[in-house]
Formats: C-alpha cells, structure tokens, sequence
C-alpha cells in the first residue's frame, strides 16, 4: 500500500514537470510576441499621437497665419535655409532704396484716405480698416509694449528668449547686440515684450484673424474693390501675419505687374486677404 502511493506520487511529479516544461516552453514562445505585440501597439500610439499633434498645428497655423510650435531642438527661429540681417543694416538699404528723385519722405504725418486726391495712385500700407476709418467696424489686432533695459556685457547670450510660463507677463527679451555677433559692445540694450489685443491708440501689430475678424474683412474687402484708385499693400494693408521677405517678395512682383499695365487695371492688394 505504502509502495503504491510513493509510485503514485512519483508519477504525478513527473506529469507536474513535463506540464511546467510545456508551460515554460509555451510561454517562452508566446512572451515575444506579447510583447511585440504591446510594443508595436504602444508605437501605433506614439504615431497616431504624432499625426495629432501636426494635424493640431496644421490646423492652428491655417487659422493664424502664423509660426507653428517647433517639436524638435532646432534653435532657430525660422526654418529658411539663409538666414541673417544686412551686413551694414537695415538703415543703409532703406537710404537707398529712397535715394530716388521721386520720392519724397514726410515723416510724423498720417496719411488718411481723404488726401487720395492728391495722388494719381495711393498703396496703403496702413491697417485695411483704418482706411475706411473703421466703419464697418475694428478688426482685431494684438499690439506689443515694449520695456527697454541697459545691462553690461551680456545679459542673455543670445538674440531673443520667449518666455511661455503663465507666472511671467512678458513674451520675451530681445537683446539687441546679438543680431549683429561681428560688432563689439561694452554695454548692452534689452526690450522685454508685453503683448496685448491692440485698443484704440495702441499700434496694431499681429492681425488676429479669428472667425469673426475674417467676416468683418470679407466686408472690407468687398468695399475695397469698389473704392479706385488705391491699392492695399503688405501686412496691414492685406490683414494678414506676414514675414519681412514675403512681404518683399509679394511687393516687388506686385510693383511688376502694376508697371506691365495701365494704371486703370491695377490690382487691388498685393496679396490674397483671405
Ligand atoms: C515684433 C515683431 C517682430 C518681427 N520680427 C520679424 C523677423 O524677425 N523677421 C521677419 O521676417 N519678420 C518679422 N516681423 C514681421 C515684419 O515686421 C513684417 O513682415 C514687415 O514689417 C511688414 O512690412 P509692411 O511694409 O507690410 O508693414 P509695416 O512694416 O508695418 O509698414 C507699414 C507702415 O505703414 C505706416 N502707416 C500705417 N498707417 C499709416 C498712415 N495712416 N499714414 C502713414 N503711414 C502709415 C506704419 O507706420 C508703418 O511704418 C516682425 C513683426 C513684429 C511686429
């Protein structure tokens, strides 16, 4: 009896083994897998959250006209391949450029549209509304105040620094010397920005062109082009968030066509409002 029971355990030890064995053997083959199969879901994840956040911008960038939030460590500002300021500034090519016989610059005078009779041909470069002096309402801007600061030596080490925590009310500090490395400064300039939705009275810088923004211009637009003799030109003109060289660009092959044409057919904006 004793016997029988020893060679019963001994068989159901053995039958344990060979099932921990296939267990073992079972599991060694299906742990890669899971875990494959975890890790790719996890990076299916990691993708799809990818294509949210760049549909996110691309929607954002659509709606603003504006710089989309950078998501790598890229530390330039722009992404254009040549980048940089004019070597003896931009003082000298606005001299230049209005060394001309033609022109003639008054400055601290504000054009308004009721002096278009003294021109055969007026480019506005002020804020599209103003021209029609707001009749059919403000569009939005936002405006920047801007706090300037003198330190010694360096004070940030490089050109700008944004600052996005809410604690801090300035967007950012411009310090000045950096655009130009080559030159040699003892002292230094900085300017913190405050930025703020423009009022009345405030320099309307950054087109805000949120929906309701966009059917007030749609009006605009629809009473520029029955208004002659004046064409809208450049950020303000067109209302929209435009870089320095866009702008140039947009001139200069504006400028072109108006020179192919008669004066009648000019076009009406330098560039596409909406
Ligand atoms: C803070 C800030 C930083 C920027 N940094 C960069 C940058 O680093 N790189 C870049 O490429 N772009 C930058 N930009 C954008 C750049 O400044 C614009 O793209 C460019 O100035 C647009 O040129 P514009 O001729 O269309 O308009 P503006 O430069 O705004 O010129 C319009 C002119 O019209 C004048 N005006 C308006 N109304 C009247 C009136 N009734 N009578 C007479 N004159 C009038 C204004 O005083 C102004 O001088 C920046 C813009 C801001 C606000």
């Amino acid at each position: 009896m004793v016997e029988k029971k020893a060679s019963e355990a001994g068989y159901n030890l053995v039958i344990l083994m060979v099932t921990m064995t296939l267990l073992n053997i079972a599991l060694a083959i299906a742990l890669p897998k899971w875990s494959h199969v975890i890790r790719r879901e996890r990076e299916e994840e990691l993708i799809s959250r990818g294509f949210q956040y760049a549909e996110a911008i691309r929607i954002f960038q659509n709606r603003f006209q504006r710089l989309p939030v950078r998501l790598n460590y890229d530390d330039n500002y722009y992404q254009q391949r040549y980048q940089g300021i004019p070597i003896e500034g931009y003082t000298a090519i606005i001299e230049k450029l209005l060394d001309h016989p033609a022109i003639k610059v008054h400055l601290g005078q504000a054009l308004r549209a009721s002096d278009r009779g003294q021109f055969d041909h007026l480019f506005w470069s002020g804020p599209l509304d103003a021209y029609f002096e707001h009749e059919l309402g403000r569009l939005q801007y936002r405006s920047l105040v801007f706090e300037r600061f003198d330190e010694k030596g360096d004070y940030q080490g490089n050109p700008v620094l944004n600052y996005c925590e809410e604690a801090v009310s300035w967007t950012r500090i411009s310090e000045h010397k950096h655009f130009a490395p080559w030159e040699e400064h003892e002292k230094t300039v900085c300017f913190r920005e405050y930025s703020k939705l423009a009022e009345d009275g405030d320099i309307p810088y950054y087109p805000l062109r949120l929906q309701g923004d966009k059917s007030m211009l749609q009006q605009y637009i629809d009473l520029a082009r029955k208004t002659k003799g004046v064409s809208f030109i450049g950020r303000l003109g067109t209302y929209r968030y435009l870089d320095m060289h866009v702008v140039i660009g947009e001139s200069l092959d504006f400028v072109k066509a108006c020179l192919a044409a008669p004066m009648s057919e000019w076009g009406k904006f330098s560039g596409k409002p909406l």
